[in-house]
């Protein structure tokens, strides 16, 4: 494949149209299909893996049509990721309107790393992060950052709260986790200079909420022994149930104690668009910082998490160094740089694949599927509740339903996640939860309706039965 002007590299306008309709026409059929594509097919990947294993030839075939076939033969023997079926671990959704800005924004390629060099593009990122502060009530010097991810969130939210509270000598540090805490909370702490046993696991109580009493006794003993607590992490939304951490009774003892508050709402945090979730999320409005996953809550492609810290000096002083080749470019000040915020210097343009879906649909469309998605949780809470061969967990704080065969015969579960998953229609995951089995139904993804929720239900009863009996 030549361009007008015979380099590779650059293909000419004719070129580059077809190659875009020939991957646009096969996205389109693609997503069209996912409602019928079964919900897992792993079966025979890796041979497929080991097809495609390839080192990149000296002399290009110049043929798209045959790279999209390979792409989409990988991309066929996976867990349906996208599809309204797939209810294991967090799903996400894929929305087409956020792959196209995507395009977009590759295509032209503007950096955002230090504001001056594109202000209005910056500007259209911080369209979604001031949006994000907002939604959290946070003040006008809050910052928000769009990461890769809910675990870089988390990761910056520990490092700006030890830069912030502890200092440069940090080893005396603690901070609190419950044992229902998603795994980068304490995944974080390793990777911030401090070992595991700078985590303290705080008990939780019947529904797996943090106890803040034993939280506030936990820091006294600490203090007591001469360490210095520092932050506390609540979840808004455990992945294992859903479980929302009481938190304006953990904002009192944070507010009390001078700890950093972060509130780890990868999976819940735009629950808060709803009304109910507005109402469970109260106290969010007095925590030092969020994580908020678009890439599961507004239903983007993998790859887009956020940060939103309240005191954005304290996000700044613990991720900024100055450096001399960049001394052309001005310090922050109507716009931010993000570079002085993050780990990242060069990043993609990422805040354009938020935008767009946000301006296209509107906020009303996200605020009405997350509501879906909750009443969607009461439709199978409800339906298993009916089911005398299963046995529910917790009453449903989000859009986690947690459930086992009636008994908690551990095999016998082990054997209806087998069973289930095998009708290839809904695809769930199993966790572990005070040392037991327990299957669960997690219900995100913008393409799940109650038609799905009702097959759901009906697959879980039949294969409970064929087990019972
Ligand atoms: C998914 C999740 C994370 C991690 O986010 P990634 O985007 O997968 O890195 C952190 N915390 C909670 C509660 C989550 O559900």
């Amino acid at each position: 494949m030549t361009g007008s002007a015979g380099l590779p590299l650059e293909p000419g306008p004719d070129e580059m149209r077809e190659m875009a309709e020939t991957v646009t026409e096969a996205l389109i059929a693609w997503i069209g299909g996912l409602s019928d594509a079964p919900a897992e097919n792993t079966a025979g990947a890796l041979d497929v893996a080991h097809r495609l294993a390839a080192a990149p030839p000296d002399a290009g075939s110049a043929d798209v049509k045959a790279l999209l076939d390979d792409a989409l033969e990988a991309a066929r023997h996976t867990f349906e990721y996208s599809g309204p079926g797939y209810l294991a671990y967090i799903p996400g959704g894929g929305l087409y309107t956020a792959a196209l800005a995507e395009f977009l924004a590759q295509g032209l390629n503007r950096y955002v790393g230090l504001w001056q060099a594109s202000p209005a593009v910056v500007q259209l990122e911080e369209n979604v992060t001031r949006w994000l502060c907002d939604l959290f009530d946070f003040p006008v010097t809050s910052q928000g950052v769009l990461t890769s991810g809910g675990s870089m969130a988390n990761l910056s939210a520990v490092v700006s709260a030890r830069h912030a509270k502890l200092g440069e000598a940090f080893l005396d540090g603690t901070y609190y986790v419950t044992d229902q805490a998603h795994g980068s909370n304490t995944k974080a702490a390793t990777i911030a200079g401090f070992g595991q046993g700078n985590v303290r696991l705080v008990p939780t109580d019947d529904e797996l909420r943090m106890d803040p009493v034993e939280l506030a006794r936990m820091i006294t003993e600490d203090r007591a022994a001469g360490r210095r607590p520092f932050l506390v992490i609540a979840a808004a939304g455990t992945t294992n149930t859903g479980a929302i951490d009481p938190l304006s009774a953990i904002a009192e003892v944070a507010e009390r104690e001078a700890l950093w508050f972060h509130i780890d709402a990868a999976y819940g945090g735009f629950f808060q668009l709803t009304g109910r979730g507005h109402e469970w999320f109260a106290g969010s409005e007095r925590a030092d910082s969020i994580t908020l996953d678009p890439h599961k809550g507004l239903f983007l492609p993998y790859g887009t998490g956020g940060l939103i810290v309240r005191d954005r000096e304290a996000m700044r002083d613990a991720h900024f160094e100055g450096a001399a080749y960049l001394q052309d470019l001005p310090p922050a000040g109507e716009l931010p740089n993000y570079n002085e915020l993050t780990p990242e210097l060069s990043r993609d343009m990422r805040g354009l694949r938020v935008w767009w879906p946000l301006a296209l649909h509107g906020v009303d469309a996200f605020r009405s599927a997350l509501d879906e998605k909750l009443d969607l949780t009461t439709r199978v809470h409800e339906a298993l509740s009916a089911d005398p061969n299963v046995e529910l967990g917790w009453d449903p704080q989000l859009t986690v339903v947690a459930f086992r065969m009636r008994g908690g015969d551990e095999q016998r579960s082990r054997e209806l996640l087998a069973r289930i998953n095998a009708s290839k229609r809904v695809f769930l995951s199993s966790t572990m939860i005070r040392g037991e089995y327990w299957l669960r139904v997690c219900i995100v993804s913008h393409r799940t309706h109650a038609d799905r929720i009702d097959e759901c239900a009906a697959i879980i009863r039949d294969a409970a039965a064929a087990l019972a009996s």
